[in-house]
C-alpha cells in the first residue's frame, strides 16, 4: 500500500495533538494508494482505547465518497505501547474487517512509528507501508 510521507507526518501530528489520549481518524484512498488522512475524535478520549466518534464517521466517510475515494484504512495511535494492534483493536476490527489498520507509537516520543496491519478473523498481518 502506497502512502505519502505527507500522510504519515499528519498521522503522527494528530497522534502528538492527542495526547496524553489515544486519537483515531479514518484514511482515504483508491488505487492501492493511500490519498487523505481525516481526523476524526475519539469517542472513547483516553489512553487506553479509542472509538471513532460516529458522527465524525459518517461526515468523512461522506466526505471521502464525495472525493471519489474510498474509506481504506483507519489509524489510531499507542502513547505509550508498541506499534501493534492490542486484544482490544483485534475485538474492534471484527466489525469492520477491510480497512487496514495503522497504529503510530509515540512510546518514544522522539522517534514515533507508524505500522499497517490487516486485522480479519482475530488474525493480524502486517502490511508494508510503501512511503513515497
Ligand atoms: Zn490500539
Amino acid at each position: 500500500m502506497r502512502i505519502g510521507k505527507d500522510l504519515i507526518d499528519a498521522i503522527v501530528a494528530h497522534s502528538r495533538d492527542d495526547l496524553p489520549n489515544e486519537c483515531c481518524g479514518l484514511i482515504g484512498g483508491s488505487d492501492g494508494e493511500m490519498k487523505s488522512v481525516h481526523r476524526a475524535r475519539n469517542a472513547a478520549a483516553t489512553w487506553l482505547r479509542y472509538e471513532v466518534h460516529p458522527t465524525d464517521q459518517l461526515r468523512i466517510m461522506d466526505r471521502i465518497e464525495a472525493d471519489g475515494e474510498e474509506m481504506v484504512g483507519i489509524y489510531h495511535s499507542h502513547t505509550k505501547s508498541d506499534a501493534y494492534p492490542s486484544q482490544t483493536d483485534i475485538n474492534l476490527a471484527a466489525a469492520w474487517p477491510d480497512p487496514l489498520y495503522l497504529i503510530c507509537s509515540l512510546a518514544d516520543r522522539d522517534d514515533p512509528v507508524v505500522r499497517a496491519f490487516a486485522i480479519r478473523g482475530g488474525r493480524v498481518e502486517e502490511v508494508d507501508l510503501d512511503v513515497v
